[in-house]
């Protein structure tokens, strides 16, 4: 008997059925396959208690949940539950009531990004299949997450990135274990080589949605934030999405609790936050299309969101719809300013990812598209301290005779 509860995969385009237990990459319709649970007997086998009980570190807690069979097969760095923040301060600035604006901060798990769930679980799972070398097109994040489980599990990685990635991603990537190359290109670009060297290397592609595991770890953001909540979930939830694995993956997780009667009522809103440089999923919500055509010339402050093409598009803006949400692209200056305003008012440095989804939210509260009194969370999806910050000036001399007056 199997020890997880998957029944099989599924292509997110045809619904085409694929067997569980084999190495899969993308459907044969070239789209991503979702992971299918015999929901039921999960819910019969497993409670809420037994989750509550359990002693596993972080997302693992939802072991049951995901598809590693071997508990052995389980890497970990010390996952941890991200703590949920209301904004304090910050929150009149950006017109919310207190208590209403919740920042969930994915900064503090392994390698500082909520890449480490996805990348845990696929990396996981290619230890499961036997898989020795993976490869990754990455804006840093994602690298550097492959790059320390996969060495944590033994497992050759290789990592491409964009050559303007920031270097102390690139830098960490190449500390954790990976080979690491610059590209002069995008992340698609860097997609095309891994894609193009499957073949003639023999590596793994582990791009987003490329296999269907890193989606499961993302899952755990939304099962996270539900049984924090106390098994309910906020009214809206903004997040900063390039490949959208993270959106995707917390509607699948809601899907998937209401199934099983883990939830019942209102589903969250879900919006899909963009920058202005790079809004294809934007783009396409607003033109009503399923499929957003890749951005030309995309650029953002915002590293994370820079994504110009991806392959689930259609998912992304499916969960954004059955949601009855919204998708939204804010700017780079307006990015930066909340991300500088939220740190000085609350002491919380958010990733300039994280600070569009405030800004998102301000915009929102301003249009009426979400009113003062509904609980909105934002997802920080990174740590604030790999992103270049405003110098200081201020500088004291010990030789000479110091003006105390400048400290009043
Ligand atoms: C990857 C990443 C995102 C986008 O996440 P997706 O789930 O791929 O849309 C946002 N912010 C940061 C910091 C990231 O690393």
């Amino acid at each position: 008997m199997s020890g997880t509860y998957v029944t099989h995969l599924e292509c997110s385009i045809t619904g085409k059925r694929y067997e569980a237990g084999m190495v899969h990459g993308l459907s044969e319709a070239g789209r991503p396959l979702l992971v299918r649970y015999d929901l039921e007997r999960l819910a019969a086998a497993v409670s809420k208690d037994d989750i509550a009980a359990s002693d596993a570190p972080g997302f693992w807690r939802y072991a049951p949940f995901l598809p590693v069979e071997k508990p052995e097969n389980r890497i970990s760095l010390g996952e941890v539950v991200t703590p949920l923040i209301p904004l304090d301060r910050s929150a009149a600035a950006l017109g919310a009531r207190p208590g209403k604006a919740i920042v969930k901060d994915e900064g503090r798990l392994p390698t500082g990004s909520f890449k480490a769930r996805g990348l845990c679980l696929a990396v996981s799972m290619a230890r499961e299949f036997g898989l020795d070398h993976l490869a990754i097109p990455t804006n840093g994040n994602a690298g550097a997450a492959m790059a320390a489980y996969a060495r944590r599990a033994g497992i050759r990685a290789t990592v491409l990135c964009p050559a303007d990635t920031p270097d102390i991603n690139i830098r960490e990537i190449q500390l954790q274990g990976a080979a690491v190359w610059k590209v002069n290109g995008l992340i698609n670009d860097c997609g095309k080589i891994v894609g193009d060297g499957k073949g003639p290397v023999g590596w793994f592609d582990i791009s987003t949605l490329k296999e269907p595991y890193r989606i499961e770890g993302k899952k755990t953001m939304g099962l996270e934030l539900a049984e924090q909540m106390g098994w309910a979930l906020p009214d809206v939830i903004f997040y900063p999405t390039g490949g959208g694995t993270g959106l995707i993956g917390m509607w699948k997780a809601f899907a998937e609790l209401k199934e099983m009667g883990w939830i019942s009522g209102k589903m969250p809103r879900m919006v899909a936050v963009q920058a202005e440089g790079c809004a294809p999923i934007v783009k396409a919500w607003e033109a009503g299309d399923e499929h957003a055509p890749l951005w030309e010339n995309a650029h953002t402050v915002a590293a994370g969101i820079r994504v110009p093409i991806a392959v689930g598009d259609f998912l992304i803006i499916r969960a954004v719809r059955e949601s009855n949400g919204f998708a939204m692209a804010v700017s780079d200056d307006a990015i930066i300013e909340a991300r500088d305003m939220i740190a000085r008012e609350d002491g919380l440095l958010l990733c300039p990812e994280g600070a569009a989804t405030a800004v998102a939210y301000r915009q929102a509260l301003a249009d009426g598209l979400v009113s003062p009194d509904e609980t909105a969370v934002l997802y920080n999806c990174a740590t604030g301290l790999k992103y270049p910050m405003p110098p200081v000036s201020a500088a004291l001399d010990k030789n000479s005779a110091i003006d105390f007056s400048v400290f009043g």
